[in-house]
């Protein structure tokens, strides 16, 4: 595909902490609608590249392209707007409340608890949350506190609480660490869902649930891509095999 057709085209990054580059020059490329999945050991960078897009952290040097704009220049609010959505590995959903106002102060007119509680249930809001709880398999406990869903079912509200915000890009830290078997099969069927209508990056290391989801696997290794490709390919590749091996 020529450049254009991509959602987010990294090129050049690296990010370096007191002269040690935990992203080294990397390139990294979306299509519209993928599952791409970053994989590789500890330390690799795979989280630093998260924060990297979402303006957690800012590049030392390199490019970051999305939907045409550069990230690389643009504020933590401003990469939100601009449609990338971060789920970080410990859900931040608000206990006390239910689900339903977990997603209705989601909702982009209602962003702050205060504001979203004053706020008139239009049809337009309780639609987009109803919808969004169908999708993340909660329409049974809509109107329960979060406190009481399981810890799957309170990963799977924070990725609600970002599809009501309807980003292009969701960006998902180990999404079924600590799940069952059960969630797992139920968390990759939503992401098949969710690709229907956006990009998805997510780091992983249950590599049954990569085979799963992923479109095209990154393995990052060093700050670098190592490998990069199907499943298969990346996992018959010697040079993953190699640092696989050698941890
Ligand atoms: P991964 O997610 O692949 O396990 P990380 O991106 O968390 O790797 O970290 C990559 C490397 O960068 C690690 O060696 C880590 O210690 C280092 N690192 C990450 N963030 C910082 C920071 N803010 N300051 C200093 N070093 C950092």
């Amino acid at each position: 595909p020529s450049k254009q057709d991509f959602i987010l085209a990294v090129e050049g990054l690296t990010v370096s902490f007191d002269g040690f580059k935990a992203v080294n020059d990397l390139s990294l490329y979306l299509e519209p609608k993928e599952i791409r999945v970053i994989i590789g050991p500890n330390g690799a960078g795979k989280t630093t590249v998260l924060d990297l897009i979402c303006g957690k952290t800012k590049a030392t040097e390199g490019s970051i392209k999305f939907q045409g704009k550069e990230l690389t220049k643009m504020s933590e609010h401003g990469i939100v707007r601009a449609g990338v959505g971060r789920k970080f590995q410990n859900p931040s959903i608000y206990e006390d409340l239910t689900v339903f106002e977990n997603l209705e102060v989601s909702y982009p007119a209602g962003r702050s608890v205060i504001g979203a509680l004053a706020f008139k249930r239009d049809a337009e809001v309780i639609k987009a949350v109803e919808e969004v709880a169908e999708t993340i398999f909660l329409t049974e406990m809509l109107h329960q506190e979060a406190a009481l869903l399981s810890h799957g079912q309170k990963q799977w509200l924070e990725i609600g609480m970002l599809l009501i915000q309807k980003p292009d890009l969701l960006m998902l830290d180990e999404p079924v660490a600590g799940m069952s078997v059960a969630e797992r099969k139920k968390t990759a069927e939503l992401l098949r869902v969710i690709t229907e209508n956006h990009t998805v990056l997510v780091i992983e290391h249950d590599m049954q649930f990569v085979g799963d989801i992923a479109d095209r696997v990154t393995v990052m290794h060093q700050g670098k891509v190592l490998s990069e490709g199907s499943i298969d390919h990346v996992k018959q590749d010697p040079k993953v095999i190699e640092v696989y091996l050698g941890h």
